[in-house]
């Protein structure tokens, strides 16, 4: 016979454990009574495991770089008892062909005020990172306020503490069954039957399936496939300390990673929401952009792995109350920026869960609530396209990625 779960009532259930979930529990847990779900019995399993943990102001446009910026005192000086910064100095090298120098110009012009940008010839670039072929680097530009963040102890610091403040954290949930009863929401898990006026959807890229579920409209959130492979690094003295060397295109990238080589093709593939895996074509692809880039023979792989970026049809966060589900919050669409947001993207959904204003450091680094309101997007607007090869949900026998850093 199965036991019946038990019943537990909270102010919220936050659905999803990856770092937008982890970090708003942590956020809220002081204040309410909170529940942070995940249906996995690894919390961060998913993209938050799989990042390449960056930290680059520049990155992401206008809707991102406000959230980027003043998410940066948290990673300098943690809160909670995390031990220590979590963010170390790493520049961005951004690098242009001849062909891509206009492109470098624009990328100079609409970053002037928001990342510290400097200008380097093509040689100067190839004295810091000396496997770049000449013919790929032809002008550059070292974004100097960027940095390597501590992933592992950035989430299990957030988990940390929404547990000491008092939230429950369920790992190895299940898909949980959704009801809305009367002005409450009802969540089933394998565990128990949790009952809350506000349920938190931060399910990453089963964020438009997790509304379903729960009887709204999808917002067209698309999740997109990114490859990552680790080889062995060049032998040269400093290498470990240079820089991430980026296309300005992003059609790659690649940087020092503990203590070998990542390298990306920095893909898109659409997928429905899954247990990525990398695909042997992109892999490929990884190489052979690199070996276009770089003067470095790769020998071996030592690791490889995918993982899902999901966005929103304008690439913006989606942050906020469903305009159609009262009770109904959205946390989703951090895409390739959710590692290096997640402080503020915490404090932002905080402040409006418990019914206050856009916290005032917040808003003095340009963060406005409206830019991520999930109002803003057309239900279902964005259509999927082609799915990638991906193994079947929830099929995870090879366990999780084990990455170096995570
Ligand atoms: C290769 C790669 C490189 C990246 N590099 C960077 C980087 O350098 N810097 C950066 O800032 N970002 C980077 N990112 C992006 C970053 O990893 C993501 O933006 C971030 O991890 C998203 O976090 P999340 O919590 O929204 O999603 P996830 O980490 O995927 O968490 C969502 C969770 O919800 C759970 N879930 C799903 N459905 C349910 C349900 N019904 N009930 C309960 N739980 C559910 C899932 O199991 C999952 O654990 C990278 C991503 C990839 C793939």
């Amino acid at each position: 016979m199965t036991a019946c779960p038990s019943r537990q009532v909270f102010d919220v259930v936050v659905l999803g454990g990856g770092i937008a979930g982890a970090a708003l529990a942590a956020q809220l847990a002081g204040d309410l009574r909170v529940a942070l779900v995940e249906r996995e019995s690894q919390l961060g399993y998913h993209t938050t495991g799989r990042s390449a943990a960056m930290y680059i102001p520049s990155y992401g446009g206008p809707a991102v770089q406000p959230l980027t910026a003043a998410s940066r005192g948290f990673f300098e000086s943690p809160p909670w008892g995390f031990a220590g910064r979590l963010l170390s100095p790493r520049p961005v090298l951004h690098v242009a062909r001849a062909d891509q120098l206009q492109r470098l110009e624009d990328f100079a012009h609409q970053n002037r005020d928001t990342a510290a940008l400097r200008r380097l010839s093509g040689e100067s670039a190839r004295l810091r990172t000396p496997i770049l072929r000449p013919e790929a680097v032809r002008s550059a530009l070292l974004e100097t306020g960027a940095g390597d963040l501590d992933v592992a102890r950035l989430h299990g610091g957030m988990v940390r503490r929404a547990r000491e403040a008092g939230a429950t954290v369920l790992a190895d949930a299940g898909k949980p069954a959704i009801v809305r009863e009367g002005s409450r929401w009802r969540v089933r898990t394998r565990q128990a039957s949790l009952i809350a006026p506000t349920l938190v959807n931060a399910t990453g890229a089963w964020a438009d399936e997790t509304a379903l579920d729960a009887g709204l409209a999808p917002k067209g959130l698309a999740p997109l496939l990114r490859t990552a492979i680790l080889v062995d690094a060049p032998r040269e003295l400093g290498f470990h300390d240079g820089p991430v060397v980026k296309d300005i295109d992003e059609r790659f990238y690649f940087r020092p990673f503990g203590g070998r080589l990542l390298i990306t093709p920095a893909d898109e593939t659409p997928s429905p929401p899954c247990d990525a895996a990398p695909d042997e074509l992109d892999i490929a692809c990884a190489m052979m952009r690199f070996h276009d880039a770089a003067d470095h023979p790769v020998t071996r792989i030592h690791h490889r792995w995918a993982g899902l970026r999901t966005f929103a049809s304008d690439r913006a966060p989606v942050i906020g109350w469903s305009e159609t589900s009262p009770g109904f919050f959205w946390l989703a669409g951090l895409g390739g920026f959710g590692i290096q947001t997640a402080p503020a993207v915490a404090r932002l959904a905080a402040a409006q869960v418990l019914g206050h204003r856009t916290p005032r450091d917040l808003a003095d680094h340009g963060v406005e609530a409206a830019t991520y309101d999930p109002s803003r997007l057309s239900e279902a607007a964005h259509p999927i396209g082609s799915p990638a090869p991906c193994q079947e949900p929830w099929v995870t026998a090879d366990g999780p990625p084990g990455l170096p850093g995570y």
